[in-house]
């Protein structure tokens, strides 16, 4: 039995467990932190569980390819799935957009607000409505297809090709200017901050989600993880937390194994890195191996750039009831910079639809801050001096909670911060580089092809996870794991089992 190293016990990392074990493998996951799930996690502070991942899954729809898949790995399994009736609500100068799940109802209420961009919100729904026929494509990738499969495929995105193809080559502020009312304006460029993020960014949510493919499993994103450890473990696949990988033994063109910084090594006939390639390159492979798309990437953070978060969890001493589940909202002379600016919105989610996430009668409320340059590189100056770095933290917190009571001062006295988490905090936890808590995000100059995952000079290596797909997220972790044992099954002239 073939012996498999698998770096990593994040969604990519476990799905790869989970097939290499169904194809008669025999694996071990390596995972840096003491938990696993990587990204796909969830932490208790104070009588309240954060939540730190799931805000849409998609692949949540029974009956579909993604779905099964997901089933298959055991993460939403006979799991209930909380289907949010909006994505997100804007506030803009009085005014609420809500994304509802239910288009005609989304149509309706913007046609309210704005009976002067009807023709802007009919092309903008029906082009949303078109996207419903989208299915993920989960059976093989690209480089594994003959020509008669990749005929099918290309067929199979006749309808919703011609549409994204439409919103990629348009970005998400020309897309917000074809509204004339700001409050709709504003409310379609808030899915990306300023710069030229191309439209697929807006469009691509709003087809899943309106088309009923994208929820919430109940129990959130650490739960979904555990449940696909537990199936990696019941297929016989041995993990061991704890253990950074901080070097790969090679010979030749042939990786042997691995040693790891807590003085273990393993011996292994093939090498799975499913987690961050920055580190793979530059720290486990010691610069020696280059991969031009990598590079390409990595070279050009304009085009193709990586997103972090300052991520801030509030306990809330209350019910939140009718406040949308998902609500930006506007703040003024709040001291927390994004892209150089202060931040002019904030976003938060509210945790009131799973009771266990707080003390009865109490709220877990969670607000994401993206950061990107130059913010990321004063969080990495600034964790050097760890009294500064958890002071500002501290100020960050009280920052979110000093706006939280100027939009709802019925809230003033019963909010309190339970933790804050920096771009910082992803890199110490997953290696993530800069923080970044997605692959690539799409740009109209950065387009980027899926990659095999393969290593020029290394025979049995293989990358897995969500930086070899754009924009990256959970359903390409989970393809891209299944993906890498299907390359591998070739690699050994074995047929592959999947479902
Ligand atoms: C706040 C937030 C919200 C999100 N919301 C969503 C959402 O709503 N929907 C969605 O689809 N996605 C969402 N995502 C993105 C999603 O979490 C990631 O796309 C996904 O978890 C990435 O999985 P991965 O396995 O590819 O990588 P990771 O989760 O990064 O896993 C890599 C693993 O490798 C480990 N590792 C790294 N280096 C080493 C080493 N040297 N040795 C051993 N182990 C190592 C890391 O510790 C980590 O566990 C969100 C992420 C965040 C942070």
């Amino acid at each position: 039995m073939k012996r498999i190293v698998i770096i990593g016990g994040g969604i990519a990392g476990l799905s790869a467990g989970i097939f290499a074990q169904k194809n008669g493998f025999n694996t071990v996951i390596l995972e840096k932190h003491h938990t696993l799930g990587g990204e796909c996690t969830g932490w208790d502070r104070q009588g309240y569980h954060i939540d730190g991942c799931i805000h849409w899954l998609v692949g949540t729809k029974e009956a579909t390819g993604s779905r099964e898949l997901w089933d298959t790995v055991g993460a939403l399994k006979d799991v209930e799935i909380h289907h949010p009736d909006s994505f997100m609500a804007v506030e803009h100068e009085g005014v609420t957009v809500h994304f509802y799940r239910d288009l005609g109802r989304l149509k309706s209420s913007w046609m309210e607000i704005s009976p002067e961009d009807r023709d802007a919100i009919e092309e903008f729904c029906k082009d949303i409505k078109r996207l419903h026929k989208f299915s993920l494509p989960v059976e093989k990738p690209m480089d594994l297809m003959n020509v008669i499969e990749k005929i099918k495929y290309v067929l199979s995105m006749k309808e919703v090709g011609p549409i994204m193809q439409k919103y990629d080559k348009i970005s998400v502020k020309e897309l917000s200017e074809k509204f004339q009312h700001p409050a709709l304006k504003e409310a379609v460029a808030s899915f990306m901050p300023e710069g030229d993020y191309s439209a697929s960014s807006v469009i691509f949510p709003l087809g899943t989600f309106t088309g009923d493919q994208s929820s919430i499993p109940r129990g959130g994103s650490k739960a979904l993880a555990m449940r696909m450890v537990e199936k990696y473990r019941s297929l016989g696949g041995t993990v061991e937390a704890s253990s950074e990988v901080m070097e790969i033994k090679i010979e030749g063109n042939n990786v042997q194994g691995v040693y790891c910084t807590n003085g273990k090594s393993y011996e292994a006939d093939y090498v799975i890195a499913a987690c961050d390639p920055k580190a793979v390159f530059d720290v486990l492979l010691k610069g020696k191996y280059h991969d031009p798309e990598f590079q390409k990437r990595y070279n050009d953070p304009k085009n193709y750039p990586l997103a972090s978060n300052i991520y801030v969890a509030i306990g809330y001493q209350g019910t939140m009831d009718d406040i949308p589940q998902t609500l930006r909202f506007p703040v003024s002379s709040l001291e927390i910079n994004q892209n150089g600016k202060p931040v002019e919105h904030l976003q938060m989610t509210h945790y009131g639809y799973e009771p266990d996430f707080a003390p009865k009668g109490h709220t877990a409320i969670t607000f994401a801050v993206n950061q990107f340059q130059p913010e990321l590189s004063q969080w990495e100056a600034l964790v050097k001096d760890r009294e500064a770095y958890k002071k500002e933290k501290e100020r960050i917190g009280k920052e979110v909670i000093r706006a939280m009571e100027i939009r709802f001062p019925f809230m003033t006295g019963k909010l309190h911060v339970l933790d804050v988490a920096t771009p910082q905090t992803y890199n110490r936890y997953c290696n993530a580089y800069r923080g970044a808590f997605m692959g690539f995000w799409p740009t109209l100059s950065g387009k980027s092809m899926a990659h095999t995952g393969k290593i020029k000079g290394l025979d049995n290596f293989l990358l897995s996870g969500q930086w070899l797909q754009p924009p990256g997220g959970l359903p390409v972790a989970l393809i891209t794991g299944k993906d890498t044992i299907m390359r591998l099954c070739k690699m050994e002239k074995q047929s592959f089992i999947g479902v």
